[in-house]
């Protein structure tokens, strides 16, 4: 093994691609200028370029989706307002709490269903009638991709219609949703239809090192952009992270395909072997099932043989721009040998 795979081969995130020569380029090659000040061309070409792809009047630079979904969440809700989010929902369960910490927003968790989504029903139970002893209803907030599974277009409709007929704005944590437009085989506006707002992220599959972009209407990412300066999120000559982004929203969006030929190929070869259970990817994520008594053991041969995957709460594996289907079948050699 010694010197064979001097690269790590890592599979924890989509999170950890690195930038190419050709972003690097456009990062090189970027106009900047003072962004609090609105200055930066750059920025202000990539929001205005965000806004236009998913269709929406304008758009906001944020250096993380904790920070983007946080803003939507601020500028949507005020103190004693709720927003009701699913159970398994990066922004009520990974961003520390933020929504409560930081703007004295209820989340009102609600169960996800196997498919990831909120049931209906579930959504329309949750909201509050107006009555002084609740907290205010006032945002949906879903998220797509959730754990990899994809939101489909007639939910999401039947979704957001349900919760502007009864008041309630609508937020989607759209980290992945460039993976759900390709899956869905539909344009990035369509994806997002029904939304008041969508985060994006764009260092996840699209390969940016850094940000994500809030989506909205003028007056919505006007507020948002007081809560960010207020953050420290106000950033001063961003462009150079912008252009990342730019060259990650034009160049590496149709590619996520391949993320996604990628992960069914690992995952059906996985699938083959006895004793682990594989779920079955819709995007670039997917889930293994181990014996108790093999994860000490698989830990070890996969540090022995440079592959990381995350293993808490349990086995995930996402593929990214940087897996290619030799390292693939490097990785299903690995699990075969140990499994077989
Ligand atoms: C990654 C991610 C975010 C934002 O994460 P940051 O690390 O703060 O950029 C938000 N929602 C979901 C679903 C994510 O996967």
């Amino acid at each position: 093994m010694s010197g064979m795979h001097e690269e790590w081969l890592d599979l924890r995130s989509d999170t950890v691609t690195r930038p190419g020569a050709a972003m690097r380029a456009a990062m090189l090659a970027a106009e900047v200028g003072d962004d609090v000040y609105g200055d930066d061309p750059t920025v202000n070409l990539l929001q205005e370029y965000t806004a236009d792809l998913f269709g929406y009047e304008a758009a906001l630079f944020a250096p993380s989706g904790t920070q983007s979904n946080l803003l939507a969440l601020l500028a949507h809700c005020g103190r004693g307002d709720e927003y009701l989010v699913g159970q398994e929902a990066h922004t009520y369960r990974y961003e520390g709490g933020g929504a409560a910490v930081l703007g004295s927003i209820q989340p009102q968790p609600i169960t996800n269903q196997p498919d990831g989504s909120l049931a209906l029903a579930d959504i329309a139970a949750q909201i509050k009638p107006d009555d002084i002893h609740f907290a205010r209803s006032k945002l949906l907030a879903l998220e797509n991709t959730i754990g990899g599974r994809v939101l489909g277009l007639a939910y999401l409709e039947q979704a957001t219609t349900l919760a502007h007929q009864r008041g309630l704005a609508t937020h989607l944590d759209g980290a992945r949703i460039c993976n759900a437009a390709v899956k869905l085989g539909v344009s990035p506006r369509e994806a997002v239809a029904g939304f008041d707002s969508v985060s994006v992220c764009l260092s996840k599959g699209l390969g940016a090192p850094v940000g994500s972009v809030l989506c909205a209407s003028k007056p919505l990412i006007a507020e948002a952009k007081r809560w960010r300066k207020m953050l420290g999120g106000g950033m001063r000559q961003a462009g150079v992270l912008a252009a990342a982004g730019l060259y990650g929203l034009q160049h590496q969006y149709a590619r996520l395909a391949e993320d996604h030929d990628n992960a069914a190929y690992f995952a059906s070869e996985l699938a083959k072997l006895k004793g682990i259970k594989v779920s079955t990817p819709q995007t670039n994520i997917f889930y293994v099932d181990l014996p108790p008594d093999a994860c000490r053991g698989l830990n070890d041969v996969l540090q022995l043989t440079r592959i990381r995957v995350s293993m808490a709460p349990h086995l995930r594996i996402v593929t990214h721009l940087d897996t290619k289907r030799a390292d693939i079948d490097r990785a299903i050699t690995v699990f075969g040998d140990f499994f077989g």
